[in-house]
C-alpha cells in the first residue's frame, strides 16, 4: 500500500505538529530557528474543530466560528479514541455513537447526509490544515511530520494518530510526547552545564487535559524521571464551571432552564471562554449575550476571585498532581531547578502563584510561550530526524511509559513486566510455564494499570501461544517480551523455548480500536475526495461572487446613467430578482452562476451601453458648443 509517495522535487523541510485537544498548532526549522507558523487569519494556533454544512466542510477558525449556528455538526475538544473518555459524550453537542468493536464514531450531517466519521478521520483533518499552512508559508509540500501526544496516550492512541497522520497525506517520523516536545524547545534556550545536569518540571494545563512531568536533562540528554495528570482536566473545565454558574444564574433571574438547547450553550459557553481569558489580566469581566434564549438577553458580571472560587477545587487537584510526579521520580522540592509552564490555561494567575507557592517562591519559566512551546519541541525534532540540524544532532530523548504494563496470572493477579516510568525503549523479557498436566496452550493478556488484580487494569490485548506438545506442568518455558519502541509502540511475543520453538507475536496491528489497512486506505480517498470538494466549492465560490459581484455593480451604477423611467426599473428589478436568487442558491454549479449572470448581463448590459453611447454623445457635443464659443 503506497501511502506515502516518493520523496519528490519541491518537498519542503519536515515539521512539528502540536495536535492539541483545543488548539493545534505547527512550526518548522529554518534558518538555525525555530518558525511558528501563523494561519490564513493570522493566528499562530488553530482551534482543533472540524465542523460540517449543508454545502462544504471547514476546519480551524472557520469551523469554530460557527459553532454557535451549527453546533451538532461541529466536531471539537477531547480525543475520541480514549474509550474512558465516553462518559464525556452527554457533555457535547455533536453525537458520537458506538461503531463496530465499540470504536466511537461521530455522526454527524453532511451535504444533507448522514456521515459516520472515525476519530482519527477528524485528527486527519486538521492535521490536514496544519500542513496546510505550513505549506502555504514553505511555498512548497510538507509530506513528513512530528506529532506530539500526550504523555499518557497508549499504544492505540500513538497509532491512531499515525495514522491520521497517513489519511493526511504525512508521514509521521515519529510520535513524541507533548512534555518532553516543551523540554526540547527549553533544552535550545538554555545550555545545561555538564555536571549534574538539571531537574525540570513541566507543567502542562491545556484546553481538556493535564501533564506534569519531571525530566533530568544532563548532557544533552532528556530523561522522564516521571509523568502524572488527568485526562480531564484542563480550561474546558474551567469554562464548563462559568457556564454552569450563569446557567443557575440565568434560571434564577429568568425562571428558565437554558443547559437543555444546545445552541444557547456553545454561546454561553465561548462568551464565558473570552471573559475567562479576560480574567487573567483583569480582575472583573461582562458576559453580554443578546437574545440568548427565548428572545431573552443574557447580560452578567464576573470577577476573578468568583472565578477562583469556582475552580478552586480543580486548582488544587492540579497541584496534587505535581506532589504525586515529585514522589514518583523520588526527588524533594528543593532539587527541582526550573519549573516550566506549558499550556494556555497556565496563564490564570491563581494557578501560577498556587505553584510557585508549592516550590517556595521559586521563580517560574514563562519565557517560552505556553501555547506554542509544544510545536517548537517538535519542529526541533523534525529537523534532528530528517538530519537538518547540526547543533542538536546528539540530542537523545528518553520517554517512560507512563503505566506499568504487565501479564495477567492464573491467579487474576497482574504481573507486572514493564513497570511504570521506564525509561523507553525498552525491553522486557520473563519466563512463564504451565500449571497444568498436559498443557496445551498458555494465554497472554497484556494489561496496563498499576491496579494488583489483572481485572481492574485496562486489557490492551491478548494472544494464545497454542501447540504445546504434552509435558507434565511447570515444564515448558515460555518467554514472554515486551518490547517498546522509540514511538512508545508496544509488540509483545511469546516464545516456547525449551520444547518446541514455538513463537507467537502480537502488534498494536491486533488492536481492536486500530483501523485495518483497508479501512486506512478508503480513508485516505476520502480525504482526496474532500480535498476535490473543498476545491470545487472554492471555485462555485468565485463563480458567485463574480455574480454578486456584477450584481451589486449594476445596482450601484443605476443613478449615475441616464436611464429612463422604464430601463431603471428593468435594471433594478432584474438586480433584485438576481440576488434574491443568490440567496436561495448559496452554493451550486459554477456553471449555473455563469448562466444566470449572463442572462443579466444580456438584459441589461445593451441597455447600459446604449445610455453611455447617449452619454458620450452629450458631453462631446456639449464640448463642441464650448470650442464653438
Ligand atoms: P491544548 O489543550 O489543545 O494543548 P492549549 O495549550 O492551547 O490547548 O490551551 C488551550 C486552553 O487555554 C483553552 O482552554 C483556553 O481557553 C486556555 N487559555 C488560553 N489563553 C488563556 C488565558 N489568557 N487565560 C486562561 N486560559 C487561557
Ligand atoms: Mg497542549
Amino acid at each position: 500500500m503506497a501511502l506515502v509517495a516518493e520523496k519528490a522535487k519541491g518537498e519542503g523541510p519536515a515539521i512539528g505538529i502540536d495536535l492539541g485537544t483545543t488548539y493545534s498548532c505547527v512550526g518548522v526549522w529554518q534558518h538555525d530557528r525555530v518558525e511558528i507558523i501563523a494561519n490564513d487569519q493570522g493566528n499562530r494556533t488553530t482551534p482543533s474543530y472540524v465542523a460540517f454544512t449543508d454545502t462544504r466542510r471547514l476546519i480551524g477558525d472557520a469551523a469554530k466560528n460557527q459553532a454557535v449556528m451549527n453546533p451538532i455538526n461541529t466536531v471539537f475538544g477531547k480525543r475520541f479514541s480514549d474509550s474512558c473518555v465516553r462518559s464525556d459524550m452527554k457533555l457535547w453537542p455533536f453525537k458520537v455513537i458506538s461503531g463496530d468493536n465499540n470504536k466511537p464514531m461521530i455522526v454527524v450531517k453532511y451535504k444533507n447526509e448522514t456521515k459516520q466519521l472515525a476519530p482519527e478521520e477528524i485528527s486527519s483533518m486538521v492535521l490536514y490544515k496544519m500542513r496546510e499552512i505550513a505549506e502555504a508559508y514553505l511555498g512548497s509540500v510538507v509530506k513528513t511530520a512530528v506529532v506530539t501526544v500526550p504523555a499518557y496516550f497508549n499504544d492505540s492512541q500513538r497509532l491512531a494518530t499515525k495514522d491520521a497522520g497517513l489519511i493526511a497525506g504525512m508521514n509521521v517520523m515519529r510520535i513524541i510526547n507533548e512534555p518532553t516536545a516543551a523540554a526540547i524547545a527549553y533544552g535550545l534556550d538554555k545550555k545545561v552545564s555538564s555536571t549534574g545536569g538539571k531537574n525540570v518540571l513541566i507543567f502542562d494545563l491545556g484546553g481538556g487535559t493535564f501533564d506534569v512531568s519531571i525530566l533530568k536533562i544532563e548532557d544533552e540528554i532528556f530523561e522522564v524521571k516521571a509523568t502524572t495528570g488527568d485526562t480531564h482536566l484542563g480550561g474546558e473545565d474551567f469554562d464548563n464551571r462559568m457556564v454552569n454558574h450563569f446557567v443557575q444564574e440565568f434560571e434564577k433571574k429568568h425562571k428558565k432552564d437554558i443547559s437543555k438547547n444546545p445552541k444557547a450553550l456553545r454561546r454561553l459557553r465561548t462568551s464565558c471562554e473570552r471573559a475567562k481569558r479576560t480574567l487573567s489580566s483583569t480582575t472583573e469581566t461582562t458576559i453580554e449575550i443578546d437574545s440568548i434564549f427565548e428572545g431573552k438577553d443574557f447580560f452578567s458580571k464576573i470577577t476573578r476571585a468568583k472565578f477562583e472560587e469556582l475552580n478552586m477545587d480543580l486548582f488544587l487537584k492540579c497541584m496534587e498532581s505535581v506532589e504525586n510526579c515529585m514522589r514518583d521520580a523520588e526527588i524533594d522540592n528543593s532539587i527541582i531547578h526550573d519549573i516550566v509552564l506549558v499550556g494556555g490555561s497556565t496563564r490564570i494567575p491563581k494557578l501560577q502563584q498556587l505553584l510557585q507557592d508549592f516550590f517556595n517562591g521559586k521563580e517560574l519559566c514563562k519565557n517560552i510561550n505556553p501555547d506554542e512551546a509544544v510545536a517548537y519541541g517538535a519542529a526541533v525534532q523534525a529537523a534532528v530526524l530528517s538530519g537538518g540540524v547540526e547543533k542538536v544532532q546528539d540530542l537523545l530523548l528518553l520517554d517512560v511509559t507512563p503505566l506499568s504494563l504487565g501479564v495477567r496470572r492464573y491467579t487474576g493477579k497482574t504481573t507486572v513486566m514493564i513497570p511504570r516510568n521506564t525509561t523507553i525503549p525498552t525491553k522486557k523479557e520473563r519466563v512463564f510455564t504451565t500449571i497444568m498436566q498436559n498443557q496445551s496452550g498458555i494465554i497472554i493478556d497484556v494489561v496496563e494499570g498499576e491496579r494488583i488484580m489483572a481485572r481492574d487494569n485496562k486489557l490492551l490485548g491478548g494472544m494464545v501461544l497454542s501447540g504445546l506438545p504434552p509435558s507434565p506442568k511447570g515444564v515448558p518455558s515460555i518467554s514472554v517480551c515486551y518490547e517498546i519502541d522509540a514511538n512508545g509502540i508496544l509488540v509483545i511475543s511469546a516464545e516456547e523455548i525449551l520444547l518446541t520453538g514455538r513463537k507467537k507475536k502480537i502488534t498494536i496491528n491486533d488492536y481492536k480500536n486500530r483501523l485495518h489497512s483497508w479501512e486506512i486506505e478508503k480513508m485516505v480517498k476520502e480525504a482526496e475526495k474532500y480535498k476535490a470538494e473543498d476545491e470545487e466549492n472554492k471555485k462555485k465560490e468565485e463563480a458567485k461572487v463574480l455574480f454578486e459581484l456584477y450584481a451589486y455593480g449594476l445596482r450601484d451604477s443605476v443613478n449615475d446613467l441616464a436611464l429612463n423611467e422604464a430601463n431603471k426599473k428593468t435594471i433594478v428589478d432584474a438586480v433584485k430578482k438576481a440576488l434574491l436568487w443568490l440567496n436561495a442558491n448559496q452554493l451550486v454549479e459554477c456553471s449555473k452562476y455563469d448562466d444566470e449572470r449572463a442572462k443579466l448581463e444580456s438584459l441589461c448590459n445593451p441597455i447600459i451601453a446604449k445610455a453611455k453611447m447617449r452619454q458620450n454623445a452629450g458631453s462631446k457635443s456639449q464640448a463642441c458648443s464650448k470650442v464653438g464659443r
